[in-house]
């Protein structure tokens, strides 16, 4: 079904990876786009290939876990494109270390970025959202959230992520907005190139023994995370609401 509701969307982390993939799959659904990632020269591509689709779209450069870089970029955002009604929480960021390892630095980042950076983006955008009684939210879990050796930072962040999303599917659900999460297995991106460094494997090593873990017999890429995105943002999807959607290959990473 064409998509009937033409909005302005922010996505976050957006520059490259999943997040550029979520950009341009809302960007054909005919949606102007705001690019959020902490350089805006990052952007410049993604903005140009988003802008090829025939929709505008700006980069900002702003970090998601600072309460005031999120209030300007919101601002920006209504004041440039119109108010901000499908917000994608995708900023992510990894400092994977075994608990007794574990520096409070690399908790303390990973909280901030996923988990208050999740947060900040939301309470900022609802207002416009539930000014309209329509919006869309999605915030990156990830199959983490399930258990993850190494990652006991990231893997309390993506759980979190999703008590978040369905709170606010209870707390915004009477205005028109759905807030869901997709729960992403092993994507190939650059994230996952520093994880294949630390374990000292190559990069297409790592991929192709990730492989033979999952049930599809592949690993994923960006676009298969972002047409979950595009499901839950379209207007089909208006009853779908407070979801965790694994996207993993099989029923988890
Ligand atoms: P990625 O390639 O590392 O891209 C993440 C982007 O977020 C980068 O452009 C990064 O900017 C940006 N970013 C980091 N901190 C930020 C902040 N404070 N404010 C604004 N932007 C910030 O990661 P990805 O693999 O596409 O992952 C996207 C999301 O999916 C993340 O939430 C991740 O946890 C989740 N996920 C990924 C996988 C996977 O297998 N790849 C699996 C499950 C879930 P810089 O480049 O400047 O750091």
């Amino acid at each position: 079904m064409p998509q009937k509701t033409r909005t302005t969307a922010i996505v976050t982390g957006a520059a490259r990876g999943i997040g550029a993939a979520i950009a341009m799959a809302l960007a054909r659904q005919g949606h102007d786009l705001a690019l959020v990632d902490l350089d805006e020269s990052a952007t410049g591509a993604t903005v140009d290939a988003v802008r090829a689709l025939g929709v505008r779209a700006i980069g900002i450069g702003a970090d998601v876990a600072d309460a005031g870089s999120v209030e300007a970029a919101i601002n920006h955002v209504a004041n440039t494109l119109g108010p901000p009604t499908i917000l994608v929480n995708n900023a992510g960021i990894l400092r994977d270390n075994l608990l007794f390892r574990m520096s409070e630095p690399d908790w303390d980042e990973v909280m901030a970025v996923h988990l208050r950076g999740a947060f900040l983006m939301t309470r900022a955008v609802q207002r416009y959202q539930v000014e309209r009684r329509w919006g869309r939210i999605v915030n990156l879990s990830s199959t983490s959230a399930l258990g993850n050796r190494g990652q006991g930072n990231y893997a309390a962040a993506k759980a979190g992520l999703q008590g978040f999303t369905k709170t606010l599917a209870i707390e915004l659900g009477p205005f028109g907005v759905t807030a869901n999460a997709i729960a992403p297995g092993f994507i190939a991106t650059d994230m996952l190139r520093t994880t294949a460094q630390r374990v000292g494997m190559s990069f297409e090593e790592f991929l192709d023994a990730a492989a033979t873990e999952i049930p599809a017999r592949r690993t994923g890429t960006p676009d298969d995370v972002a047409a979950a995105a595009a499901f839950f943002t379209s207007d089909d999807a208006a009853f779908v609401n407070g979801q965790v959607l694994y996207v993993a290959g099989g029923p988890k990473g």
